[in-house]
């Protein structure tokens, strides 16, 4: 159950969290993120209190509490501008054991809905991995058939507990035709497509139809391939091979001539 899990996970204090709204300036959209936001036991007051101000607000949640309809009506009365929502599978087989929580697909699915119902907008981040990659285009068909428009595949950062246990990254040379293949088909359903943490030369003959999410920002300063040297889109790749277990030959730099390539909207 949701309500148990909000009972023992620990919390940022409330006068803390309005103290922080408060002090940004007009006009800041206000990102509720992680951990699992919607665990917070004042979370509710905080989104309150963004709006009594002015601020709008964004989330990015699991998704599990918005199975309950009654509360994404109180999430859409308080005027949220979106929902980021993450999927580790089409099934619940996968999902649940990516997040080691038994019924946590079923949940995720009918918040879905219930967002969607509910008319607030919603991108769903797609997390590929070893388990999923070749399902990428049912979890998009899925995704359609719940009324989602917005997708993002994002491929894992190779950092933390994956950097001792690699079992769940997914070779890219592999993943490269299903990928393609789930944004072709997204495409032509006219959904609007992000990739994340993706080497971009992966997909160059995709570059007019999909979208960055946080171009590289600088700030990792993990090494990338020389072969990036002479990219022209290395600025906005965020993809870091450092502790990638797999060969990399088919990374090659991005011409000048694609300079079409990539198209920037976050
Ligand atoms: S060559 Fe390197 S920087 Fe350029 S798209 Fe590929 S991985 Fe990214």
């Amino acid at each position: 159950m949701v309500s148990q899990e909000i009972k023992k996970s620990s919390h940022m204090p409330l006068s803390l969290m309005l103290n922080k709204i408060k002090l940004q300036k007009k006009g800041t959209t206000i990102d509720f993120f992680g951990g699992e936001p919607t665990l917070h036991p004042f979370f509710m007051k905080a989104l309150e209190f963004t709006r009594e101000r002015g601020f709008s607000a964004t989330i990015a949640t699991n998704g599990r509490m918005f199975f309950y309809d009654d509360y994404v009506k109180k999430i859409a009365r308080l005027g949220v501008e979106s929902i980021r929502v993450s999927l580790y599978g089409n099934t619940a087989k996968i999902h649940d054991y990516i997040t080691n929580s038994e019924g946590s697909f079923d949940q995720t699915i009918m918040g879905l809905r219930n967002i969607v119902r509910n008319k607030i907008a919603v991108r769903v981040n797609i997390v590929v991995t070893k388990l999923n990659y070749k399902h990428l285009k049912e979890i998009v068909v899925l995704l359609r058939s719940i009324g989602v428009r917005m997708i993002k595949f994002s491929n894992l950062s190779i950092s933390g507990n994956l950097l001792k246990n690699k079992a769940l990254i997914p070779d890219l040379e592999k993943v490269k035709p299903c990928l393609e293949s789930a944004v072709r088909y997204s495409r032509k359903k006219k959904m609007s497509v992000y990739i994340e943490k993706t080497p971009l030369c992966l997909l160059p003959e995709l570059h007019k139809k999909i979208f960055i999410w946080e171009p590289d920002a600088g700030e990792d300063k993990r090494a990338k391939l020389k072969e990036c040297r002479d990219c022209f889109c290395k600025n906005n790749c965020s993809w870091r091979p450092t502790g990638y277990p797999y060969k990399t030959y088919w990374v090659s730099p991005i011409g000048k001539f694609n300079k079409g390539f990539p198209v920037l909207q976050n």
